[in-house]
């Protein structure tokens, strides 16, 4: 795949991946844009110390294109997008209002003298990535080709975030469908590179390394050789991959997309892995679409090790999951999840299994 790295007219920096090792990407961003001023702050929560970020800037966006005008979709005349040529592949670029950000002035403080309340500037990156020019097509109905090509475009993307000063951890991730809060449409999705390990990868490294010390395996390994032993939750099987529905899903709608070889990110991937990758996903989202009859709001979001620490306790995975519970009903974050981070899933996942392996 030929790269081509070019800045728009504000500064930001787009890169165009192309399959034809030929083409040129040249087109000038004409636009007359506002000067960026990343002004992104983070403050640790004193009682559980995670961190927040604060982006207040996202409040006060002060462009906005016309409504009838996508800004994914490439630039035609008198019609200029985020992308100023007149055409692409699968194209990334950084976000206009990131939440992390390089090039943040702001120095680590505390919260109105308060020590126990740490500021820390937002620094890292957030990229937008397109996965097709075309405007009403979806990542379920990408070719195998353009979605292997999307892998390795996250692959570069995982690399060159984690290469980028303060970044520990990158993050590629879906949101799809209104419902999940999206106001694209175009088929699109997204990466942070974050200036922490977060959470939820913490206590996943922690709990492999108990895992470990115990077992001496992987636990992730050895869910996956179980889930593939029994089948009860298996939805999708290949060479290289399988996905299952996790024994505790959380969510009405959820699978897990796990290699069966450990390895802590895309970037690590083998052709065949990649290739074989594009086959099983596209598989397992032609049925999540098939549950409801209608093109199924969801998540997909890669766990990957950190940049630094943990790499070998972390074994990739593609987490994909719906808030959808029927047709036309949305599961709520209510008290127990939002207060407690308690889930309380209403189908069991030996029913959504059932249900995911019958179309
Ligand atoms: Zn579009």
């Amino acid at each position: 795949m030929k790269r081509t790295a070019r800045k728009l007219a504000d500064g930001r920096e787009i890169i165009y991946f192309d399959s034809d090792p030929a083409k040129v990407r040249d087109v000038e961003d004409t636009r007359d844009l506002p000067a960026r001023s990343p002004a992104s702050e983070m403050r640790r929560d004193p009682l559980t110390g995670e961190w927040v970020a604060l982006a207040a800037h996202r409040q006060t966006r002060t462009y906005k294109p016309p409504a009838e005008l996508c800004p994914l979709c490439p630039s035609g005349p008198g019609r200029p997008t985020e992308i100023p040529e007149p055409d692409y592949d699968v194209v990334v670029f950084e976000n206009q209002f990131p939440s992390f950000a390089q090039g943040i002035t702001a120095g680590s403080d505390t919260v109105d003298g308060m020590p126990m309340v740490a500021s820390e500037p937002a620094t890292g990156r957030c990229e937008v990535v397109c996965f097709t020019s075309d405007h009403n097509s979806s990542f379920g109905e990408l070719s195998r080709q353009q979605v292997r090509a999307v892998v390795d475009v996250w692959a570069d993307r995982t690399e060159a975030l984690g290469a980028t000063p303060g970044v520990e951890q990158v993050f590629c991730f879906e949101n799809r469908g209104e419902e999940i809060g999206v106001t694209l449409h175009h088929p699109h999705g997204q990466i942070y590179g974050y200036p922490f390990v977060t959470p939820r990868t913490e206590k996943m490294l922690r709990v492999a390394e108990e895992y470990r010390a115990e077992h001496g395996s992987h636990v992730l390994g050895d869910v996956l050789a179980a889930e593939r032993a029994s089948g009860r939750r298996v939805v999708v099987e290949s060479s290289h991959w399988t996905a299952f529905v996790p024994a505790a899903a959380r969510w009405p709608v959820e699978a897990h997309v796990v290699p069966h070889r450990q390895v802590p990110d895309l970037a690590a991937l083998t052709d065949d892995e990649r290739d074989d990758f594009a086959a099983t996903y596209l598989e397992l989202l032609r049925r999540m679409d098939g549950l409801y009859d209608r093109p199924l709001p969801y998540i997909a979001a890669w766990h990957q090790a950190p940049v630094r620490t943990g790499r070998d306790l972390s074994w990739l995975h593609l987490q994909v999951f719906s808030v959808l519970r029927s047709a036309d009903k949305l599961k709520f974050l209510a008290g127990s999840e939002s207060g407690m981070a308690v889930w309380i899933n209403d189908v069991t996942p030996e029913q959504i299994a059932d249900r995911l392996r019958a179309l």
